[in-house]
């Protein structure tokens, strides 16, 4: 039933944590962006476990760049009353779980022709495939520029905020672009929904930009409609557009 080993685990505030898994075959190959499945039996018993129960599975971006071998990185939110998400949040160091074969998902930079404008959008741990993306530099190196909008609740919530600072302050092409919409005093930055942060020199351009988005269906539902107004085309295997769309739930 288990194939994989919980390394490591860090808080990044209540409720949000960052893991490490290492399948038992190691690291398979992946295309940053990509989504793997992780599960765990509804509840955490011997009895239970050696009766073989149906595995609860569910989807997780891989926040880990391909070259890292020491296993998968996910940054998850807990839901309270999720099936999975408190049995994640209670594993320790040297857990097992499982996780599939098989990285998924079309939620990737390939596809995206050089020399454009590329948007990162997110809300809370949509951040995760975009970690991956920007570790792997490949996008930093074909693109005029990235930009990282990031929206959370709390400054606390802002998990990689120092990771894409230094980022930024080292590559001229990367914009990082924090905001935090519920009422914060320590916070400075940007206040508000993501999808407000889509103004003045960031005002998108169905020509020179590609935009993705990832997280909360509500943040996805009210830009997708808005870029498509303007242009922007939704992108698939099938037939490649410039707005490339992952939804959670
Ligand atoms: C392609 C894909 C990639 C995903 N990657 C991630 C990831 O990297 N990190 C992650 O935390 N989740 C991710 N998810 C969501 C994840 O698959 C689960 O839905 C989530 O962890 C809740 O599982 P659960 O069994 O605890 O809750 P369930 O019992 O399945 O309850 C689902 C409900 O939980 C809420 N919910 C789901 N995801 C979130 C979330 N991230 N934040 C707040 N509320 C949520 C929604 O209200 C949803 O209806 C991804 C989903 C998809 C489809």
């Amino acid at each position: 039933m288990y194939n994989a080993t919980l390394q490591n685990r860090e808080e990044v505030a209540p409720g949000l944590f960052l893991i490490k898994v290492l399948p038992d075959a190691g690291v398979p190959d992946f295309l940053p962006g990509q989504y793997v499945a992780m599960g765990l039996p509804p509840e955490r018993s011997a009895a239970l476990e050696a009766r073989k129960p149906k595995l609860i599975k569910r989807a997780y971006s891989i926040a880990s760049s391909p070259h890292e071998k020491d296993g998968f990185e996910f940054y998850i939110a807990l839901v309270e009353e999720g099936a999975l998400t408190p049995q994640l949040n209670d594993l320790k160091e040297g857990d097992r779980l499982f996780v599939a074969d098989k990285v998924v998902g079309a939620f990737t930079c390939e596809e995206i022709p050089p020399g454009k404008r590329v948007f990162f959008v997110s809300t809370g741990t949509g951040i995760a495939p975009y970690i991956s993306m920007l570790r792997n530099k490949k996008v930093l190196d074909k693109s005029d520029s990235v930009h990282l909008l990031h929206g959370v609740r709390y400054s606390s919530d802002l998990a990689y905020r120092d990771e894409l600072q230094n980022l930024a302050s080292r590559q001229p092409r990367f914009h990082y672009h924090p905001t935090v919409s519920r009422e914060d005093p320590t916070w400075t930055g940007e206040r508000g929904y993501v999808q407000n942060l889509f103004k003045e020199e960031l005002t998108p351009h169905a020509e020179t930009d590609h935009i993705f988005l990832c997280g909360n269906p509500a943040m996805i539902n009210e830009l997708e409609e808005k870029l498509l107004a303007v242009g922007f085309t939704l992108h698939s295997r099938k037939k490649p557009g410039n707005l490339h769309v992952e939804k959670y739930w």
